[in-house]
């Protein structure tokens, strides 16, 4: 079969802008500044590995200053090129204006199969593209803070962080430099399973509105729903295992790299990522049928499809035959814009990638905050909180002895409610709270318009209309 010719990663998330830009009132020339990619920067610089020198090639693009920091994820993959980055530089300014995470968008990325190299020859790599970028203020609290994204994780993020701190030894915010960092390196609880968890939050918000969960013909609430997940990595393994632990949905399909394994009485997820820990994917799990065709697996049925690895994997080759009325995009650009035109026509609902996984930068704002703060979330008042539900208790406790058999407190009540929020239970708190208003907003203009047929326009609208503001606010 001859591959359809599809528009790039960066075309694709441009024609999408377009359809939301060409419903609206913009001042002519603002449209395109908004649009258009600020600034690439493209790095290649030698590692010395192995005894011979090595030339690595890697990105950072800044998309929109109109808020600064601009804030964005690093990739470490051998797809990464300039028109990718730019694509998902352009996808983080509408994804912060959505959630009101007050950053300018940016994104970076190196070519590199990090599963090729030692701990210690990544670190080397990774420091001296560290090194790069802060030298030219890419990497630097107050101007550009990058985060994890494919192929990285804490451990990239405090190689970077310790990097700038030792080229910039005296700025007292040095740790606000990246975001995604251990704990013990400045980082905040939460921040690893932010993605997935918001992925869980935002189908719970879908879920709470009946009309929209009408749209995708479906009813009724998560519990019992199939699922099938692409890429069982950090945003993929923490959402499926979010959903099927806590929410009841069965996920009935995972799809890795070395195939997909399907059970429609429903896989274990922790087990699955056990298994991929141990043997590098998910072949020869014992519980469920292997396919080598692992992408087929996209269009088997299910209630919820959630692609969570690459971009572009639902496309004009495989868009008639997905058979879920619901898509919510936890990698970025999953959906090509011609598979997402048939999918709009065939009436599947797909939850757009700039809002559904916005957790992972919601909770990296918190760490710049909490960094720039410099002081945990909760420290001041938990303890303070304790003492006054204690006056509370205290008194439901002398009306328990003064009731007698009448009324008593119920078992679990005071150690649930004398427990002062931690710092998690602040995170999640406030990830659920943006991930819930977003929504609102996106939703709002879905209903409320009826030029605006699908939640993706109605997400561009949203930010673009933000951005536009906050343009104009500045003057330009
Ligand atoms: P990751 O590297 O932790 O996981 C990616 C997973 O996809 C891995 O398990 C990998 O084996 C699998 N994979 C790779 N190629 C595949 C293929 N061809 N078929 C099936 N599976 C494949 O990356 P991640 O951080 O989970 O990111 C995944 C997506 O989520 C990316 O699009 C990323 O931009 C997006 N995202 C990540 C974050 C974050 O906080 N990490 C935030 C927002 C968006």
């Amino acid at each position: 079969m001859t591959a359809i010719k599809e528009p790039s990663f960066r075309e694709s998330v441009d024609l999408m802008f377009n359809r939301a830009a060409a419903l609206m009132d913009l001042p002519p020339g603002l449209e395109e500044k908004i649009r258009v990619c600020n600034a690439t920067y493209t790095v290649r610089f030698g590692v010395r590995l192995r005894g011979q020198i090595h030339t690595f090639t890697g990105y950072r693009s800044v998309h929109s200053e109109h808020m600064e920091p601009v804030k964005g994820g690093i990739r470490y993959a051998m797809a990464v090129n300039q028109d990718e980055v730019e694509a998902l530089a352009a996808l983080m300014t509408y994804k912060c204006a959505l959630v009101e995470a007050p950053f300018g968008g940016s994104k970076g990325g190196l070519r590199i199969d990090p599963r090729k190299y030692e701990e210690h020859e990544l670190e080397q790599i990774t420091r001296r593209f560290a090194y790069e970028l802060a030298k030219r203020d890419l990497i630097n609290p107050s101007q550009n803070v990058p985060a994890p994204d494919m192929g990285t994780g804490e451990r990239e993020m405090a190689w970077m962080a310790d990097q700038y701190a030792r080229m910039n030894t005296t700025d007292i915010n040095a740790r606000a430099c990246v975001t995604g960092k251990p704990l013990n390196a400045g980082g905040i609880s939460g921040r690893v399973e932010a993605t997935g968890r918001g992925i869980q939050y935002a189908l719970r918000e879908f879920f709470r509105h009946p009309e929209d969960v009408k749209k995708a013909g479906m009813s009724g609430s998560l519990d019992g729903k199939r699922v099938i997940v692409q890429g069982l990595g950090n945003v993929g393994y923490h959402a499926a295992k979010f959903l099927s632990e806590e929410d009841g949905s069965l996920v009935v399909g995972i799809i890795e790299r070395d195939g997909a394994i399907y059970n429609p009485e429903g896989i274990d997820v922790e087990a699955v990522h056990q298994w991929i820990v141990k043997h590098g994917g998910v072949n020869g799990y014992p519980d469920a049928t292997h396919t080598a065709e692992g992408t087929a697996v996209l269009e088997e049925d299910c209630d919820i499809l959630i692609p969570a690895a690459l971009e572009g994997v639902i496309n004009l080759s495989n868009a008639e035959r997905i058979k879920a009325p619901l898509i919510i995009e936890a990698a970025n650009g999953p959906v090509t814009a011609g598979a997402d035109e048939v999918l709009r026509k065939k009436g599947t609902v797909i939850i757009p990638d700039m809002y559904a996984n916005a957790g992972g930068v919601t909770v990296s704002y918190f760490e710049w905050v909490k960094n720039l703060s410099h002081i945990r979330f909760g420290r001041m008042q938990r303890r303070q909180e304790e003492a006054r539900h204690e006056l509370i208790v205290k008194e439901l406790e002398r009306l328990d002895r003064y009731l007698g058999d009448a009324w008593s407190m119920s078992p679990d009540f005071k150690a649930k409610y004398l427990k002062g929020a931690d710092e998690l239970e602040l995170v999640r708190s406030g990830l659920d709270d943006t991930m819930r208003i977003a929504y609102q907003a996106m939703s709002e203009v879905w209903h409320d318009r009826d030029d605006v047929d699908d939640l993706r326009t109605a997400a561009y609208i949203v930010s673009i209309d933000r951005v536009a503001k906050s343009y104009r606010a500045k003057g330009l």
